[in-house]
């Protein structure tokens, strides 16, 4: 084992013990996951991959597709069309808040829900699947290989969306979203239960890292331009109403998710990412925060800290 690699697992085995939080339990098919399955991965600036715990074990993306579809609307629509429809402003407010700016209507970041299915609604494309088509590519793209979606996860979350479904009408009402309702959410459902393992989300990190360009594939994914914005917006708003101390504590743009990921970037560095499926009350995973909490405590990952 090569010592960075010792070094993780060493702070996997640490954080290993730590049983607080549950697997989100209002998607009845994310409710079923085992709580236990822990994993961490790093990918530096030549595509190197270091994995350690449950690697292979896939999960749905959930809210980490959020900064995701946001590059790809940034690339296809432009930063102004961009930002009629969506602010830029932490919340402060859990993930699944109408959280709507009076008269506008406009969803407070794309980084909660309502948000969200704003942005995915600018993603071109007639139906579901035109959009999808665009966006398994894009996030393909940033993974490094092909994804697709569990439809299994996919239907549960339809099944139950009643919620996001309200949020995707009231912002159609205040012509946030243009086109038909449906799409914009059935595409949101199917672009959160998009699997991927920990290794994926390290080289998705990674390429936001740097500048757009996938280290491992070496394709250019989206401008560096496109990657700093996304960047801007993960950290101030990426972990929901925990974002401000997120940023604080371990000092990098980051995006979580109710299946139990967690990304974060370090530009120019590296890309981290990591998996446990048990929450806290904010919906981010209790044992991935630790994890680069930890990590950020021994090696001073914080990018506001003088060297
Ligand atoms: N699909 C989930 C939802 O909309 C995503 C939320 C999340 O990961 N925070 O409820």
């Amino acid at each position: 084992m090569d010592p960075i690699t010792a070094l993780l697992h060493d702070v996997l085995e640490d954080i290993r013990p730590r049983d607080g939080g549950a697997p989100a339990g209002y998607i009845p098919e994310l409710a079923a996951a085992d709580p236990d399955r822990l994993a961490l991965a790093v990918v530096g600036p030549r595509g190197r991959v270091r994995a350690v715990g449950d690697v292979t074990h896939e999960f749905t993306i959930q809210s980490i597709s959020k900064p995701f579809v946001l590059a790809l609307a940034l690339a296809d629509r432009g930063r102004d069309a961009v930002l009629r429809k969506v602010g830029v402003e932490p919340s402060g407010e859990p993930f699944n808040a109408i959280s709507l700016e009076p008269g506008t209507g406009r969803p407070a970041n794309p980084m909660v829900n309502a948000g969200a299915i704003a942005t995915s609604a600018l993603i071109p494309g007639d139906g579901v699947d035109d959009r999808m088509a665009r966006i398994v590519e894009g996030l393909s793209a940033f993974a490094g290989r092909s994804l697709w979606v569990d439809e299994q996860v996919y239907a549960s979350e339809s099944a139950t969306g009643d919620r996001n479904r309200a949020l995707a009408h009231l912002l159609r009402s205040h012509g946030v979203i243009e086109g038909s309702v449906e799409t914009a959410v059935e595409t949101y459902f199917r672009q959160c239960s998009l699997l991927v393992t920990v290794r994926d989300l390290a080289v998705m990190s990674a390429t936001l890292a740097f500048g757009g360009l996938n280290p491992v594939t070496g394709e250019r994914v989206v401008s560096e331009a496109v990657a700093r914005d996304v960047l801007s917006i993960m950290a101030s708003c990426g972990m929901y109403d925990y974002s401000g101390e997120w940023l604080l504590r371990v000092g990098l743009p980051a995006k979580s998710g109710v299946s139990g990921g967690l990304l974060a970037v370090a530009p120019s560095q590296f890309g981290i990412a990591a998996f446990s499926p048990r929450l806290d009350a904010h919906g981010n995973s209790v044992r991935a925060i630790a994890l680069l909490e930890t990590l950020g405590e021994r090696f001073g990952m914080h990018l506001l800290e003088s060297h």
